[in-house]
């Protein structure tokens, strides 16, 4: 199946009205993504947790505040830098890993937003994201910090947020991989961020 859809706002539309699994049949509503339509960075993560299931908003719960920290880490806005968005657009009942199947049939709305996007870098974070968009054996332990590339975009996997709530040790690899990405932005695209 080929979506399509020339604009973020026309693809918007139609994921918003997706019944193509059953995640739709449990969530309160698609959650389609945010930030800036240009966005030189774009973040991916799993999929809606309870939080943006209410809101329709992705990353807002806590793990979503970590992320706007980290981000402010490193000179990103959320809304004005970046474009969040997940590899399924409907949450998964108890917040559950979305199965291969539903990984698959979301993963056409999340290139047509890559496509339509284009970034210069994509952020993977957690083991869901790299193995749905990179490789479904991939170990989110072993790739983290390591530069990938995907259709000629640059791709750096990290931990999910969730993760570094759940588990503080990881914060600081985590922080390590984002300067990674600081630095590839600022050889890339401005090389005055941040000064
Ligand atoms: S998870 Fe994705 S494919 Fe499934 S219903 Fe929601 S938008 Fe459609």
């Amino acid at each position: 199946m080929c979506i399509k859809a020339k604009s973020l706002e026309e693809l918007q539309d139609k994921v918003l009205n997706c019944r193509a699994c059953q995640l739709r049949q449990t969530c309160n509503q698609v959650v389609f993504g945010e930030g800036d339509p240009d966005a030189n960075i774009m973040l991916i993560g799993e999929g809606p947790g309870e939080e943006e299931d209410k809101k329709g908003r992705p990353f807002v719960g806590r793990a979503g505040k970590l992320l706007d920290s980290i981000l402010a880490e490193n000179g990103f806005d959320r809304f004005e830098d970046v474009y969040i968005a997940n590899i399924v657009k409907c949450r998964p009942p108890r917040n559950r890993i979305p199965t291969p199947e539903e990984r698959g049939n979301c993963l056409l709305h999340l290139y047509k937003q890559i496509e339509i996007i284009q970034p210069e870098i994509i952020i993977l974070l957690g083991a869901t994201a790299l193995q749905g968009l990179i490789d479904p054996l991939a170990k989110i332990t072993k790739q983290r910090g390591k530069w990938l590339s995907w259709r000629g975009i640059w791709v750096m996997p990290t931990y999910h947020p969730a993760a570094l709530l759940r588990n503080p040790r990881l914060k600081q690899p985590a922080s390590e991989d984002f300067k990674m990405v600081f630095e590839k932005y600022r050889e890339l695209i401005d090389t005055k961020h941040f000064y």
